[in-house]
């Protein structure tokens, strides 16, 4: 089948647009995850450019394999040159590829935050810090909100004593992540921007290696990551592939995290943006349910402005339920899901979403009583769990010894009498001599001296022993050696915790083997791999770069590579192997996903929209698009529920009704229970800040409602080609995205992006190549 059938005349346009930069601004369910993939696809299949050329952004890591996935199957290329991922696994993967010049350890090791919160603890209590004044979540979040902001301690601005400190603390933590070989999840991005911003010629190499860099949701990206596109992409230097911007600013959910919604509008500005194309065909839910989420933003301000709308039909009415309690909110949905389940609805089409994790209990409790499997997404994942964080922060101790994270996770653990006096003692030892816990051992004495020797002597062994074993066999020989298995052996209920250690050798099987390491490469960076890490290769310019195209087994070993997904695979559903089952997540983490039916739970005030959200500015606003983006998850049954009573954090709530309800259309809706009459909020009617004036018609020209059918891009006869670059004298530039008719009379379909789509008589129009 082509690549280009089943687009509706705009997504054709947004696929087949010139190499310029491009902002798609569309709805929920509009095909904009499509388009990006298609265009993709698209790009490579008519020899514009080449796998490597491609770097594409997703939000999450099951979207970045699902995208790689998608294009398997449309190209018959390897893929393995594109970069897919999220901006952290992108960002690591640079630094790996760049360590040196990054000055980070090559097996630098991830922070996830739990770690990051430990070690700032640990860096208070050595400094003797007043944990009152300067809580650690607080610095915490002072220092990822200025890493986010791009600036580092001597960067920010202190306007009082408290905020000095501050910033002096971040200085202390990030030497101390230094010594240890450590990044957390902000410093990533950190890192890898200040790493292209400096150096000039990797900065060139990627600019012109890149020629188009596309980015999926784009409305949640925080201002690091829109200059971290800006320098790839070139942006003042004249260098640079095109970028392909794709997003949605009803579905921008994670301001509280940074994300700027308002980079949308710089783009189009900074990057002069002439093709902005609207999609605004919803191919998604049926029509009751669009309604719902149409009439439910319009009332929001400072909208971009643009409607959905469906030719899928009315469907059926959005069903609103009210419980008397969780529990029988909970026992509601079991009994709606069988009979779902009974009307042929796969449970893995079934989700059940909700504003707050500590929501999921009471749901899964029912659940599992009813004999209903389920998926939990974004809960405790399976490396955050203690068993398996402890057998990583061996193979972590491995890769690299100085994570003083790492270390005192597993030091004693299982025990082997060192106590906590020892650490201390470790600890100033450590702080005086300035280096890490691991470093510091041969300074201790004594008893406790040959506690930790041995330990040390452990790590070592198994260290040298596992050296050329694979990484499936090297987990499976640190397991035992660990004597975690034994310990757990042991424990009353240690049985699940041993078949989620053992689980880890077939989840290592998995990762090499869909990473392509190979199931035979040993696990630690072999000494080719580590020489061809180094090939110093020269530059244009006579500058010596790394070799930046080298495939990630040679800058990364398999053991590293598998430590820093372990880190990075944050938010993703468990791996609960080809089970079907319910799907259960927060809204945040339903982002870009749709089923069949959904459940939208505990819309009360305060739960949703969330009480929090009174204090921000714009609170309800984020929380109105958070709905928005529930609501438009459901392809054909949607459900809503709220309860009287609800027990949250060891309380029980008397909530009133979520607001919400008044600014859905009635005509959509049916009520399971009798109605109750409330209008505590009168429906807030706001005026559109900006209007479709705004934008330019850019790019889709509707004049064309059927497509060709694509030929074969040689041998046409016409000596044009499809995919090739034109320019035209009143058009502009385009792309020539179809041809039609053979020599003598054939006809081109062109893309000339802001001009839009034209049929052009090859025989007559004077076009010219560029
Ligand atoms: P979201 O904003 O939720 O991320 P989206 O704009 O990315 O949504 P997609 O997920 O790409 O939308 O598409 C929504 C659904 O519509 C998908 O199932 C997709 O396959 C389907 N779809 C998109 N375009 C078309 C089309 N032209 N014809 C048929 N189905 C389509
Ligand atoms: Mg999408």
């Amino acid at each position: 089948m082509n690549l280009l059938d089943n687009l509706n005349p705009e997504q054709l346009a947004a696929v087949t647009l010139p190499s310029q930069s491009a902002l798609i601004l569309a709805g929920a369910g509009s095909g904009k995850t499509r388009v990006l993939t298609t265009r993709i696809a698209w790009l490579i299949q008519t020899g514009q450019v080449s796998p490597a050329g491609i770097m594409a952004v997703t939000f999450t890591n099951k979207a970045a394999k699902e995208m790689l996935t998608r294009l398997s199957s449309m190209l018959p290329v390897n893929t393995r040159g594109m970069w897919i991922g999220t901006f952290h696994g992108l960002c690591n993967r640079l630094l790996r590829t760049h360590h040196r010049d990054a000055a980070l350890p090559q097996t630098f090791q991830i922070l996830d935050s739990q770690d990051q919160l430990s070690m700032i603890k640990r860096m208070l209590k050595a400094l003797n810090v007043d944990d009152e004044k300067y809580p650690a979540k607080d610095l915490m979040y002072f220092i990822n909100n200025a890493k986010d902001r791009g600036q580092r301690a001597g960067d920010v601005e202190a306007y009082d004593h408290v905020q000095k400190r501050m910033a002096e603390l971040y200085d202390v933590y990030d030497q101390q992540c230094q010594r240890e070989g450590v990044v957390d999840f902000a410093e990533l991005l950190l890192r890898a921007y200040e790493l292209l911003q400096r150096n000039h010629p990797l900065r060139q190499h990627y600019q012109m290696r890149f020629r188009h860099i596309l980015v999926d949701e784009f409305q949640d990206t925080n201002d690091l990551q829109y200059n971290l596109l800006k320098l790839l992409a070139g942006h003042g230097e004249q260098r640079g592939g095109a970028l392909f911007a794709v997003g949605d600013d009803d579905q921008s959910i994670y301001a509280f995290r940074g994300a700027n919604v308002g980079n949308m509008q710089a783009f189009e500005r900074d990057f002069e943006v002439k093709n902005l194309i609207k999609l605004e065909q919803n191919y998604r839910s049926h029509g009751n349910i669009l309604d719902s989420a149409n009439h439910l933003i319009s009332n929001n301000a400072k909208r971009l402005g643009k409607n959905l709308r469906t030719d899928a039909g009315l469907g059926e009415p959005v069903r609103i339920y009210e419980a008397s309690s969780d529990l029988e909110e909970a026992q509601w949905i079991i009994d709606e899901a069988k009979s779902l389940m009974a009307e042929g609805v796969s449970k893995s089409e079934i989700a059940v979403l909700y504003r707050s994790n500590a929501q999921s209990r009471v749901i899964e409790h029912a659940l599992f009583a009813a004999g209903l499997p389920y998926t939990v997404y974004g809960g405790l994942r399976y490396f955050q769990r203690a068993e398996v964080k402890h057998a990583i922060a061996y193979l972590q101790l491995m890769d690299n010894p100085h994570n003083d994270s790492a270390f005192l996770r597993v030091v004693n653990f299982p025990t082997r009498g060192i106590g906590a006096r020892s650490i201390e003692q470790l600890q100033m030892a450590a702080e005086s001599y300035r280096v890490s816990l691991y470093a510091a051992v041969p300074y201790m004495t004594g008893k406790a001296g040959t506690a930790l020797g041995n330990f040390v002597k452990l790590i070592e062994s198994a260290r040298f022993e596992t050296q050329q074993l694979p990484l499936p066999e090297m987990v499976r020989v640190v397991l035992e050696r660990s004597t975690l298995l034994a310990h757990y052996g042991n424990e009353k209920e240690g049985q699940e915790r041993i078949e989620n250690l053992q689980q880890m050798v077939g989840a290592a099987t998995q990762f090499v083997q869909e990473e392509g390491f190979g199931t035979h490469a040993p696990a630690h960076l072999g000494p080719q791999a580590a020489a061809a890490s180094g090939t110093a290769i020269v530059d244009g310019d006579g500058i010596d770069v790394l070799d930046a195209d080298a495939p990630l087994a040679t800058v990364m070993s398999p053991l590293s590579a598998f430590l820093a997904h372990a880190s990075l695979e944050a938010g993703d559903a468990q791996a609960q192997a080809g089970q079907e089952a319910i799907q259960l997540m927060t809204v945040h983490s339903a982002k870009g996903l749709e089923f069949d039916a959904v459940f939208i739970t505990g819309l009360e005030e305060g739960l949703f929209p969330h009480e929090s959200s009174a204090r921000e500015m714009d609170g309800v606003d984020e929380e109105r698009r958070l709905m928005y983006v529930a609501i438009t998850r459901a392809r054909r049954r949607l459900y809503m529920s709220f309860t009287q009573q609800r027990m949250l954090h060891g309380q029980t709530r008397f909530n009133m009704k979520s607001r919400f309800f008044d600014e859905l259309p009635e005509h959509a809706l049916k009520w399971l229970t009798p109605r109750v009459q409330t209008n505590w909020f009168a429906g807030r009617k706001s005026t559109t800040a900006w209007d479709d004036a705004t934008f330019r018609e850019g790019g889709s020209d509707n004049h064309i409602a059927k497509q060709i059918a694509q030929k074969s891009t040689s041998g046409n006869g016409t000596g044009w080609r499809i995919g090739e670059s034109v320019s035209h004298a009143r058009f502009g530039e385009g792309v020539i995205v179809n041809i039609e008719g053979g020599a003598g009379s054939a006809r081109a379909q062109i893309n000339f992006g802001a001009a839009g789509m034209k049929v052009l008589d090859l025989s007559v129009a004077k076009l010219e190549r560029i």
